[in-house]
């Protein structure tokens, strides 16, 4: 089965989906948003250090489409 890791912001408008098999691990999340994507940590992803706008505007932006979001509405 796909794996699939969810990383909620805390402002509770907005979950990051992530797609390991997917990501092609170019990088381009952690140039956009270097404060929110830290390969080096775990979690990696912290979608607190970012506002929605700015995560859904990078996240469409994955070349891949490991990244995807899902709203609360
Ligand atoms: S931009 Fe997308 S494909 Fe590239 S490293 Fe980030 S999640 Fe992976």
């Amino acid at each position: 089965m796909e794996k699939i890791i969810r990383y909620p912001h805390p402002n509770g408008e907005i979950t990051v989906i992530w797609k390991p098999a997917l990501c092609t691990h170019a990088g381009v999340c952690v140039r956009a948003l270097p404060q929110v994507y830290r390969p080096n940590q775990r979690p990696w992803c912290k979608p607190e250090y970012a506002l929605s706008k700015e995560l859904i505007e990078q996240i469409e932006g994955c070349p891949s489409g490991a990244l995807t979001y899902e709203l609360k509405t």
